[in-house]
């Protein structure tokens, strides 16, 4: 995928000695003349959860922030500084649905660009199908306005505003046999 324009394009000053001497170097990097200092935008990770229970039934949030708010998410988020990727899954569920992640396991991930006060943030959006006991004691707080819980085959992938999230349930729509819990078999008399 190419830059369609450099992801500091904002940024007039040098962040370590305020210096206006601050230009492009590269695709994704600014030099500042007056102090060296070459700074780059590197990509930030983050999170979102895919839950879905033994009848097929998807967990989503509405979003109660910009960007996109109002339209529907996955519960999720940013990574933070010195945390793991799983321990930002559970951090992000239990913030935003009240929910303890019993399991997860990765399944893909997908480039996103987050328009955050004027400025561009490129993600790394990384999907985990996450189990939790039941999805029905979630409770909306945080980043999320309302939980909805709809069977993923009623979903529209265009309710949900964020693009990565949006092609990561299009392509869930489309794979279901690969998310869906295996069925126990009954078991034997
Ligand atoms: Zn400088």
């Amino acid at each position: 995928m190419k830059l369609k324009e450099h992801p500091l394009a904002s940024f007039a000053y040098c962040p370590r000695c305020a210096a206006h001497d601050f230009t492009p170097s590269g695709e994704r990097a600014m030099h500042c003349e007056q102090c060296g200092l070459t700074y780059y935008a590197n990509v930030a990770s983050a999170v979102a959860c895919v839950i879905i229970d033994e009848q097929g039934r998807l967990l989503s949030v509405r979003r109660a922030h910009e960007p996109a708010q109002g339209t529907l998410d996955l519960p999720g988020g940013f990574v933070d500084p010195l945390e793991t990727v799983e321990e930002a899954v559970a951090r992000e569920l239990m913030e935003e649905t009240g929910l303890e992640a019993r399991a997860m396991r990765y399944l893909m991930s997908l480039p996103n660009v987050y328009p955050y006060s004027g400025v561009t943030v490129y993600t790394s959006d990384l999907f985990f199908l996450v189990e939790v006991d039941d999805l029905d004691k979630a409770v909306a707080r945080d980043d999320a306005a309302e939980v909805v819980i709809s069977l993923l085959s009623q979903l529209r992938a265009e309710d949900f505003g964020l693009s990565s999230i949006r092609q990561a349930i299009a392509y869930l729509i489309e794979h279901q046999d690969l998310i869906l819990p295996t069925r126990r078999a009954p078991l034997e008399p």
